[in-house]
């Protein structure tokens, strides 16, 4: 059904993904996929776009296979890719808990957490993935907390009755990323991997239909080069920044996708946006960034409202009986601990009914008393230190002697390009790993699950199913004066000097802010037609303006974050509106993809798997977007009616 807003194209398929018994697909795969021999490694070129978990596990693990890895990022130093700031922990099917937990476990709750929009394969195959991630960050020195006879510890995350997270104390991103970080650093002193710190790519090279390279701006000195090689794998991360507030770091974007997206690769799911429930509220108009309270703190903290809307008493002074734990009260299975589309959705409710707490009503409390009584006041500092001074330092309250207060807030993005089941993008050569891909998790991501799925994609996947492209290569050298690395450099120089040229008058942050409220209201915790059209004709206005009025100050050949910022907001801007289309065409409602219109009696998310049960693949259309769509098959864990009670 083609409308207005998009037209439909030819269904794409996976044609990657082996058939028969799904516990031994990937080993199939393994085995079917072709090799490249040592001595061939080093004749072939591999660019790798970030650094981050994704980006620096599969750099360093190429660069060990003896490929030879360009490896780029924006930061001032690979270290400090977004993943740093992941806090809670990093799932696996190791049982250690005895608790019940297996490869099938993980898998099923999964794809069951992910409101059945996920491949099955996929998933089972990062399920397996999972143990070997935790041996293998072990071997690397990473810190894990450990129990007191020595395993490993465990915690539990959201949707899952089992503990399966790995965590090193609140840091659990920073310690992987030491890991990766350390192994990525061995290839470079040996000679496999050149690292290119503040470089931005802003433009993919193509060369008779395969990836060949990327234009690159030195983010110091302005000067543009270009880089070409026999593959290119984008590990970019996601794009939740096109809300303006999220909890990603400031510089997260969508630029290296979405210049791939212009050129012909595919975008999926771009509507799948992760609200997480555990945010410190925001606390007025001039804040830039929202920060998370990692989910771990679920474990132990109880989430409640006063029954009596409007009630501002201290929470002190409300007692027990006055106190509504609805997670617990709606989800007595899992309480506290449902997946995070159910609980930012729950807390919406009782928000919009007038229940909620602190300035605006926009927030429910985060109670740790009884886990203080419980287990003591050392022990809970023990687990959840560093996130309690955070949340001090930032509201000035004192968390073990207050609950916090928390409210939703935009976390993580589950669409991104398309990948089959190599990870291998649509156009031949075009990787594309970690959160920047659509990924495993369907419609919404469990808790732990993104460390997890960026390093089984950059430690083991890639760095096998990678092979069979490349067995192909090495691929004729392109020359740097090929028609179409000119053309790609072109395109990059106009872009700056439009902006650097443009007598706007607007800042970029004001065209970013603005996109990012049309966002929140439209396309957030809930979509309807009519709110999704509304966000289409505003997204669209305020893009025209944009590019008559936007004012770009100082100069190419310096340090310039209003350059940087403009290009990233201008690709934004293009995203926005996809997002919105994907939400509309997208009636029903599935995970964090919430259409008033679809939904139960009580409330929840109702899918509608006769006509919705496929990936949506857009492509890039100057006049309008075209669909494609990938049917999802189950034939291991049958599509239900998600419950969590
Ligand atoms: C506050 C917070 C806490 C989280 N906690 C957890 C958790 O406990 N467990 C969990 O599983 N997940 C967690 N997540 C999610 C998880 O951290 C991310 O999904 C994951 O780290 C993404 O890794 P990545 O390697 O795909 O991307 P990133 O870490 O974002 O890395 C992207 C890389 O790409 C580079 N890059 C991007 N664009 C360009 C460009 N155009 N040119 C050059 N370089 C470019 C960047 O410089 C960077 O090196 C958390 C997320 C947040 C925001």
């Amino acid at each position: 059904m083609s409308t207005d807003f998009y037209r439909d194209g030819e269904p794409v398929a996976d044609a990657k993904a082996p058939a028969g018994p799904i516990a031994e697909r990937w080993e199939k795969r393994r085995f079917s996929g072709r090799l490249v021999n040592p001595a061939n490694r080093r004749k072939l070129r591999v660019i790798v776009v970030g650094t981050g978990l994704a980006g620096a596990s599969a750099a360093a693990t190429l660069g060990e296979l003896g490929y030879r890895v360009a490896n780029y990022c924006f930061q001032d130093s690979s270290r400090r890719a977004h993943s740093i700031a992941a806090q809670g922990g990093i799932n696996a099917a190791k049982n250690y808990r005895n608790d019940g937990d297996s490869v099938h476990r993980l898998f099923y709750d999964t794809v069951k957490g992910g409101d059945f929009r996920s491949r099955e394969s996929n998933v089972h195959r990062l399920a397996e993935v999972s143990t070997e991630i935790i041996d293998q960050c072990v071997a690397q020195g990473v810190p894990f907390a450990r129990e007191y006879g020595g395993l490993l510890d465990n915690r539990s995350f959201g949707g899952a009755q089992v503990s399966r997270t790995f965590y090193a104390r609140g840091q659990t991103g920073q310690q992987l990323l030491l890991g990766a970080y350390q192994a990525l650093q061995r290839q470079v002193a040996a000679g496999t991997v050149d690292l290119h710190t503040r470089h931005e790519m802003l433009e993919l090279v193509i060369v008779d239909g395969k990836a060949r390279g990327i234009v690159v701006r030195d983010l110091v000195t302005g000067e543009i080069s270009t880089e070409l090689a026999d593959a290119v794998v984008l590990a970019t991360g996601g794009y939740g920044n096109v809300y303006f507030l999220s909890t990603n770091a400031m510089g997260c974007n969508v630029t290296a996708g979405w210049r791939a997206h212009r050129k012909g690769a595919y975008f999926a799911n771009p509507c799948y946006t992760q609200i997480h429930p555990t945010c410190i509220p925001q606390s007025g108009e001039h804040q830039s960034k929202l920060t998370l309270m990692s989910e771990s703190l679920r474990n132990d903290g109880r989430v409640w409202v006063p029954k009596k809307k409007g009630d501002d008493r201290h929470p002190a002074d409300i007692p027990e009986d006055e106190r509504d734990y609805y997670l617990e009260r709606r989800y007595p299975a899992f309480g506290n601990l449902v997946p995070r589309d159910i609980a930012s959705r729950a807390a919406k409710v009782v928000c919009d009914e007038g229940h909620g707490v602190g300035p605006g009503g926009l927030g429910v409390y985060l109670d740790f008393a009884a886990a203080i009584e419980r287990l003591g006041r050392k022990a809970v500092e023990a687990k959840y230190g560093n996130l309690f001074d955070m949340y001090e330092r930032i509201t000035g309250e004192n968390p073990y002697e207050r609950p916090m207060r928390i409210y939703p807030a935009v976390h993580y993005t589950m669409g991104g390009l398309w990948v089959d089941y190599d990870l291998s993008s649509n156009i031949p050569g075009l990787f594309v790993t970690g959160e920047a891909n659509f990924s495993d998790h369907g419609a919404n991501r469990l808790g732990a699950s993104a460390l997890m799925q960026g390093l089984s994609d950059g430690y083991f996947v890639l760095p096998n199913t990678i092979s069979d492209y490349l067995a192909d290569g090495p691929f004729e050298a392109v020359p740097e004066d090929h028609e179409a690395v000119v053309a790609a450099r072109r395109a990059v120089d106009d872009r700056i000097a439009f902006f650097l040229g443009n007598d706007g008058d607007r800042t970029v942050d004001s065209f970013h802010r603005e996109l990012g409220k049309i966002m929140w209201e439209y396309c957030g915790m809930e979509r309807t037609e009519e709110g999704l059209t509304k966000a289409i004709g505003l997204i669209r206005s305020l893009k025209d303006e944009f590019w008559r009025r936007v004012k770009v100050t100082g100069k190419n050949e310096q340090l310039n974050q209003e350059l940087e910022k403009a290009g990233r907001v201008a690709d934004f801007l293009e995203l926005g509106e996809l997002m919105c289309i994907d939400a509309l065409h997208r009636s029903e409602s599935c995970g964090g993809h919430f259409r008033a219109e679809s939904q139960t009696e009580d409330g929840e998310a109702k899918r509608d798997d006769a006509n919705f049960s496929y990936v949506a693949a857009w492509e890039y259309g100057e006049d309008a977007p075209v669909l494609h769509k990938e049917a999802l098959e189950f034939e291991y864990v049958k599509p239900t009616q998600r419950s969590y009670k």
